[in-house]
């Protein structure tokens, strides 16, 4: 389980999607959410759109593997995504928020937890606003949300990822995941049954 985190506009769904089209058997954990769909949003796809009344249900239903109230909506990440890497011992990607990844790391203690960085709170506000998804508010919400995460994220995440540029960005990521897969705590597949 690959947790990215990061201040909207870092960057992080372009590398997760990036991630994902290069790493065979990989998939992404899809969200639920109360806030409404932007313009090209798919259901099912980036996220499943729900009012707060049928959210609230599957969360005391236990349909989230942890959930948490983000920018004035809420966001919840299946139980069945969790299940999921664990039956298949497959990679799933979890796009979600810092309070998310701290939960999901309480129930899931192998789970790994990135934390992507832009170059500088200027270029992040630069990215927000030729993304032209957010009003003037929301933008100013998110701002100022940026430099809370970026605390949590900088104290509480195994890695830290600067995405300067995608490319290096990606490489940085694929060079985690590899070092990942490599701890002897993951039980490293080798064919003979006696020591080394
Ligand atoms: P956006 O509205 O820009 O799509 O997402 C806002 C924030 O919510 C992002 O930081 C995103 O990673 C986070 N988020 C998306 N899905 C989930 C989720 O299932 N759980 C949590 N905790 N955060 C999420």
């Amino acid at each position: 389980m690959l947790v990215l985190s990061a201040p909207s506009g870092a960057g992080k769904t372009t590398l997760a999607r990036a991630l994902l089209a290069q790493t065979k058997g990989a998939r992404f954990s899809v969200s639920t959410t109360t806030r409404a769909p932007r313009a090209k949003e798919r259901e099912g796809v980036d996220y499943f759109f729900l009012d707060e009344g049928a959210f609230m249900e599957k969360a005391g239903a236990g349909y989230f593997a942890e959930w948490a109230k983000v920018h004035g909506n809420c966001y919840g990440s299946p139980q069945s995504e969790v299940a999921f890497a664990r039956d298949e011992n497959s990679l799933v990607i979890f796009d979600i928020d810092v309070q998310g990844g701290r939960r999901l790391r309480e129930r899931e203690p192998d789970c790994v937890l990135v934390f992507i960085l832009p170059p500088s709170l200027e270029e992040l506000e630069r990215r927000l606003r030729s993304r032209h998804t957010e009003d003037a508010h929301s933008i100013a919400r998110r701002l100022e949300a940026a430099k809370t995460e970026i605390h949590q994220g900088l104290q509480f995440y195994d890695y830290i990822v600067i995405n300067d540029e995608v490319p290096k960005a990606l490489s940085r990521l694929n060079a985690i995941l590899t070092a990942e897969t490599c701890r002897t705590s993951r039980g490293v597949q080798w064919p003979s049954t006696g020591n080394p």
